[in-house]
């Protein structure tokens, strides 16, 4: 039944998107794209901005919570403490990675990218940002601030002390971690609900953005799809087959042949979670040891997202350039540490990648508005980033049972 709704859905967002295409089309012919984009900012675009304004206020319990739930999932740190550390370090090394191929490519496609004219926002000033305080900033303050403020990395570093502090606290910690994973629970369910109005945002962000730019701006939205499918299937190619290879001694081509059912579950369903199941079985079917992938999977759909930090980093090149900001250096490095805490960050569910893409953006001075160029398409990214997402967490799996002295198949 659940299942159903999801499709209904994408079939919605479909419509919304498509339907938007045209409405927006109809205006720049009608009117011109200055007149268009001018009346539709004013009039159809305020009603993408309540979505937007919606996935805003859904990303700090979000983040808060889902961390904290996925390290309260890892039960005992004593316990699980060596499985733990190998599990999070592969996890960690290959997102960062991910985030790094996911850059070089949206370099080579940036001279391709548009500057758009969206007026709104031309006088947003790029924040000058250094490494250093970047570092120092992460770690907050002040408890409450970064709430009210909505600054990841420092709302990030509150979720995994008070996550390991309930783990560490035991049996008085108990109660507390079950009001979180409840609270959890909740925060999923809201955000279900923001996304259900995800087809009527579709809509009104597409008409604004085909109005005010003409219908080119889908040759450019096609070549950022493009580009971050690249980095998925580099991503893919170099770092699993290498992983498993290297790591778990097994051939590549078994592995992706025995792992398909996932990725091709993943790649529809668009959820993490939602393959879990069927991820599990494919780890049974390589003979992973039942201990390992009942700890890594679960986890692994809650943290490690490697799709989803290439993804962002494709996305938050390119909306920078629609703006005519050119990243630094330092901005670049900024981004592979935010992607790689913005996709642990991220709820193995449908489009929550795109969610968590505001605090990339924000972390380079990209006003997060900026989504609604790209959400219309989301569901086209989010499919790939999803099935790379399900690989990753069960070449995690392999190479983790191999490290504890168990043979895979
Ligand atoms: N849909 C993705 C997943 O479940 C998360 C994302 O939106 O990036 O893995």
């Amino acid at each position: 039944m659940q299942e159903k709704k999801k499709m209904n859905l994408g079939v919605k967002i479909l419509i919304g998107l498509v339907a938007g295409i045209i409405v927006g089309a109809i205006f720049w012919m009608a009117m011109g794209a200055d007149a268009a984009g001018a009346f539709t900012a004013k009039y159809i675009k305020p009603f993408g901005d309540i979505f937007v304004n919606l996935l805003k206020f859904i990303v700090v319990p979000l983040v808060l919570l889902s961390i904290m739930d996925g390290v309260i999932s890892m039960g005992d740190i004593g316990k699980v403490g060596k499985i733990g550390w190998k599990t999070v370090a592969y996890f960690l090394v290959t997102t960062a990675i991910a985030c790094i191929i996911g850059l070089i490519v949206a370099n080579i496609f940036k001279g391709a990218f548009p500057v758009l004219s969206l007026a709104e926002d031309a006088a947003y000033e790029a924040k000058s940002s250094n490494l250093m305080d970047t570092i120092v900033n992460i770690f907050p303050n002040n408890a409450i601030a970064p709430l009210s403020s909505s600054s990841m990395l420092q709302i990030i570093v509150i979720s995994l002390a008070f996550g390991c502090g309930i783990l560490v606290a035991g049996d008085k910690g108990k109660p507390f971690g079950d009001f979180i994973t409840s609270f959890n629970e909740v925060t999923q369910r809201v955000m279900g609900f923001i996304l259900a109005l995800s087809p009527y945002g579709v809509f009104a962000l597409m008409v604004w953005v085909v109005a005010a730019q003409g219908p080119k701006i889908l040759g450019h939205l096609g070549l950022v799809l493009l580009a971050a499918y690249i980095g998925y299937i580099i991503h893919v190619v170099l770092v699993y087959s290498m992983s498993v290879k290297v790591f778990a001694k097994m051939s590549p081509i078994t592995f992706f042949k025995k792992v398909f059912p996932a990725a091709a579950f993943a790649f529809t369903s668009t959820s993490s979670v939602a393959s879990l199941p069927i991820t599990r079985e494919c780890c049974d079917d390589m003979h992973v040891d039942s201990e390992v992938s009942s700890f890594v999977l679960p986890l692994g759909a809650t943290v490690n997202m490697d799709g989803t930090a290439i993804y962002q980093c494709v996305a938050a090149i390119f909306l920078a350039k629609c703006i005519g900001i050119d990243l630094t250096l330092t901005q670049m490095i900024i981004i592979v540490v935010t992607a790689t805490l913005a996709s642990i960050g991220t709820a193995g569910t449908s489009g929550a990648g795109m969610i968590m893409l505001a605090m990339v953006l924000d972390a380079v001075g990209v006003p997060p508005t900026y989504i609604g160029i790209i959400y219309g398409i989301d569901r086209l990214f989010d499919m790939g980033r999803t099935a790379l997402n399900v690989v990753g967490d069960a070449s995690c799996a392999v190479c983790v049972n191999h490290w504890e002295g168990n043979n895979n198949a």
